[in-house]
């Protein structure tokens, strides 16, 4: 009978050292590899790029998945909806115009909010180690 044994197989160290938790939120969200701030965290408007060219943290393999979309509608429903509220009791506009309004609005901030946050993500992410390595390095890369 055999019995279970605790994993030998060890985790690398990452070559690169998570920067404190504030620092990885700002440098991510104003599109800078969160680890090092040198160099663009993005390769397009919401693709992260694969390693970063100055510290080569593995930026592509943190996968924020449903967080950034998540977190940026928690954030624009806390602006539109208590314009929408203030507006209805302020003005009584008819549907049409609330629509004209706040459908554009809605729409325009969430593109602008979309990619900070999602840089933001990522650096939350490196910053609590969750870089896609956890089960060894030798996983395959997502497709491009
Ligand atoms: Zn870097």
């Amino acid at each position: 009978m055999t019995q279970w044994q605790p994993s030998t197989r060890s985790v690398e160290a990452p070559a690169w050292t998570p920067p404190p938790l504030w620092q990885a939120l700002r440098r991510g969200a104003a599109n800078r590899c969160p680890v090092c701030g040198e160099a663009p965290l993005f390769d397009g408007f919401l693709k992260v790029r694969r390693a970063c060219s100055h510290c080569h943290a593995p930026l592509g393999r943190v996968r924020a998945d449903d967080a950034p979309p998540y977190f940026t509608i928690f954030i624009v429903g806390h602006i539109v909806v208590p314009l929408m509220l203030w507006m209805e009791r302020a003005y009584e506009p008819s549907l049409w115009a609330m629509a004209a309004i706040f459908l554009p609005l809605t729409l325009v901030l969430c593109l602008l909010i979309m990619r900070p946050v999602k840089g933001a993500t990522v650096g939350l992410m490196l910053r609590l180690g969750v870089t896609g390595t956890e089960n060894g390095p030798d996983l395959p890369d997502r497709p491009a």
